[in-house]
């Protein structure tokens, strides 16, 4: 079936190359391409996903295990298949503070009450609570880079432009809209917001490290930072600004804490936290961080997977779109033809070559 694809984040790419894989004839449409046109362009969320495979900041229909267990199943499949960057670590997922917390879906979870293992914890504090699990990761850098050529080589065409609201009725076939935030102006949906999140990184020459962590110190108002290990680079953030990018510009809260890195201002907790817990690895100074940030798309109605017509909507999935990629893309294309996960095992061997 002929179809349109608009969009050139982690949605349209995963959706471009299970379409193309299922024989149907595609041209992805997209102003930017993630990490093809660099990787530091705010409007591309997808240059700034960590990319724990893990779903947070996204509303949806489905409880959080839920979303765990469909994003897990669907990427484990490009974890078995060797030469697809997708790894998996021990995550550790800490509390400085007691209290009563449900313990997620995810891979081998178990309360860090009954883990005999040493956890991260900051210098003369303690962990009490939370849990430790085994989390898929993705290396972005390598990985989208890689779905874009797949999309290629499995004979996807490209058109470099913008998509215009007045042209997308007219637009060949069945239209896939896989264009994050900019869905707010090309469909007119106002419920989407662009949460602002920092990423900050470090060399790191003996990587990737085998964990990560998402760590809640006290006397940061219960909120977190979190540590990824890149190939080359400790990666850390953890900050999540509602915002709304109005005439090109980015208008929303500032960090109540602020402290300036890399000529950025973010949350002062995010260095606090690093800078303490991973000193015993590599330095954490100041002027050894590169600093990014990018805009999450929030959708405050839910991420949207829904056809109108002879469009369907693949948008608004906060931070979740690298996570819930793939399954995202077999719902999309449930809308033009009957497909389950099992489709997956050769769509991992197509990205693996
Ligand atoms: C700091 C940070 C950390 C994150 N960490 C994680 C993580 O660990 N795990 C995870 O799962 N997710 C994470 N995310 C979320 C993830 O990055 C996004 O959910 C995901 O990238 C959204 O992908 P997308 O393809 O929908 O949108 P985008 O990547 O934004 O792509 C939209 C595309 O549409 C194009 N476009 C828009 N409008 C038009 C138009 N009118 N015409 C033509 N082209 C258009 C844009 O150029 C762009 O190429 C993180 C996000 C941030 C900011």
């Amino acid at each position: 079936m002929e179809c349109t694809v608009v969009g050139g984040g982690v949605q349209a790419l995963s959706t471009g190359v299970l379409l193309e894989s299922l024989g149907h004839s595609t041209t992805m449409i997209s102003d930017e391409f993630a990490y093809i046109d660099g990787s530091d362009d705010p409007p591309v969320a997808t240059d700034y996903a960590a990319a724990s495979v893990y779903p947070v900041q996204v509303e949806s229909e489905y409880s959080e295990d839920e979303l765990i267990r469909r994003a897990e199943s669907t990427f484990e499949p490009f974890w078995e298949s060797d030469g697809v960057p997708v790894r998996k670590h021990t995550h550790y997922y800490l509390y400085e503070n007691a209290g009563d917390r449900h313990l997620p879906d995810r891979m081998g979870a178990q309360p860090v009450s009954q883990y005999d293992g040493e956890v991260p914890t900051r210098a003369g504090e303690t962990v009490e609570g939370g849990y430790v699990c085994e989390e898929y990761f993705v290396e972005m850098p390598e990985y989208v880079p890689q779905l874009y050529h797949t999309y290629r080589e499995l004979g996807g065409d490209i058109e470099r432009r913008t998509v215009t609201a007045t042209e997308v009725d007219n637009l060949a076939g069945i239209v896939f809209n896989c264009t994050g935030y900019g869905s707010r102006e090309l469909f007119d949906d106002d419920s989407l917001r662009a949460m602002k999140g920092h990423i900050l990184q470090v060399p790191y020459e003996d990587g990737p490290l085998p964990f990560s962590y998402t760590y809640t110190p006290s006397g940061y108002d219960d909120e977190y930072a979190y540590m990824y290990p890149r190939r080359e680079t400790v990666l850390f953030g953890g900050s999540y600004l509602p915002g709304d990018i109005v005439d090109g510009q980015w208008v929303g809260e500032s960090p109540d804490d602020p402290m300036t890195v890399d000529g950025v201002t973010i949350p002062r907790r995010l260095y606090d936290v690093t800078a303490d817990i991973m000193s015993e690895y590599t330095d954490i100074t100041p002027e050894r961080i590169d600093a990014k940030y990018g805009y999450r798309p929030y959708r405050a109605d839910g991420m949207r997977i829904e056809r109108t017509g002879d469009i369907v909507h693949n948008y608004g999935h906060g931070g979740a779109g690298v996570s819930m990629s793939w399954w995202s893309a077999l719902r999309a294309v449930s809308y033009i033809e009957t497909v389950s996960e099992d489709v997956l095992p050769d769509v991992a061997a197509a990205v693996a070559v």
